[in-house]
C-alpha cells in the first residue's frame, strides 16, 4: 500500500452531515489523498469540502457493491464509512457485504467518527504500509481440489 491511499468515504443519510463535519476537519488530510465516494455522499463532499472525489453509484443503486469489488480486486486502501446503526436501509445486504469484504481483506475502516479520527492520527497514513493478508491462494486452490474431488465421488 503506497503512501497515498485510495480512500472511500460513504455515509448513510443521517450520518452525512457528522461526514462533512468530520472531513472539514480533516481536509487537509484528505486532499493528500485519492477520494472516492457512492453517489450522494460524493456529491455533497465535492461540493462542500471542494476536493476532487469520483463518485461511484449511490449506495442503493450498488454504489456498496462497488467498494466491495474494488476492495477484492485491491483498488481500496481504506475506507470511512458512517452507516447508519438506528435505522434498516434498502441496501442492508449490500452494507453487510460491504462490511464483511472489508473485513477479509484486512481493510483499516472506521465506522464512526472517533474510529476516523484515530485512523487519520495514525502516522501510517503517509507511509507506505504492508498490508499482511489471510492467504488466498492456498484457500482457493483447496477449494478447487475439493469440489474436483466431491464431483468425482458423486459423478463418477
Ligand atoms: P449515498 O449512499 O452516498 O448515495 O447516500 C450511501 C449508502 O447508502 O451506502
Amino acid at each position: 500500500m503506497d503512501a497515498v491511499k485510495r480512500l472511500a468515504l460513504v455515509a448513510h443519510d443521517s450520518r452525512k452531515n457528522d461526514l462533512i463535519r468530520w472531513a472539514i476537519r480533516h481536509k487537509e488530510a484528505l486532499s493528500r489523498h485519492v477520494l472516492c465516494s457512492t453517489g450522494t455522499t460524493g456529491a455533497l463532499l465535492e461540493k462542500i469540502l471542494g476536493l476532487p472525489v469520483e463518485r461511484l453509484k449511490s449506495g442503493p443503486l450498488g454504489g456498496d457493491q462497488q467498494l466491495g469489488s474494488r476492495i477484492a480486486c485491491d483498488r481500496l486502501d481504506g475506507i470511512v464509512f458512517l452507516w447508519d446503526p438506528l435505522n434498516s436501509q434498502p441496501h442492508d445486504s449490500d452494507i453487510k457485504a460491504l462490511l464483511r469484504i472489508a473485513t477479509l481483506y484486512n481493510i483499516p475502516m472506521a465506522c464512526n467518527m472517533s474510529s476516523a479520527d484515530f485512523l487519520f492520527s495514525s502516522p501510517l497514513m503517509d507511509q507506505p504500509y504492508d498490508n499482511v493478508r489471510r492467504d488466498f491462494d492456498s484457500y482457493q486452490e483447496r477449494r478447487n481440489k475439493e469440489a474436483i474431488e466431491k464431483y468425482r465421488e458423486q459423478e463418477g
